[in-house]
């Protein structure tokens, strides 16, 4: 038999940081959701859960949304142009 096995084809490296291995505890229901959230993939829809989870717990900036809210309850940029135009 011939021993040309193609390895890692078609498959891009979309993670900078190494990846682990973990066995998690799941209920049936949270894999079907967690599943559907990474489009079939369970450890995608984790990922994805714990990403969204990050988003949602930092605060909001007050003019455009984007999650990195300072002091002031704006992002760096709308403060600056707040600062311009004053
Ligand atoms: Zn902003």
């Amino acid at each position: 038999m011939g021993s040309s096995v193609k390895k890692g084809v078609g498959k891009p490296t979309l993670y900078k940081t190494a990846m682990k291995r973990k066995n998690v505890m799941l209920d049936l229901e949270t894999i079907e959701t967690l599943k559907a959230l990474g489009g079939g993939n369970l450890s995608e829809g984790i990922r994805k859960a714990a990403e969204q989870s990050v988003h949602w717990t930092l605060p909001m900036c007050s003019v455009c949304g984007e999650s990195v809210a300072r002091k002031s309850g704006m992002c760096e940029d709308c403060e600056m142009l707040a600062r311009q135009s004053q």
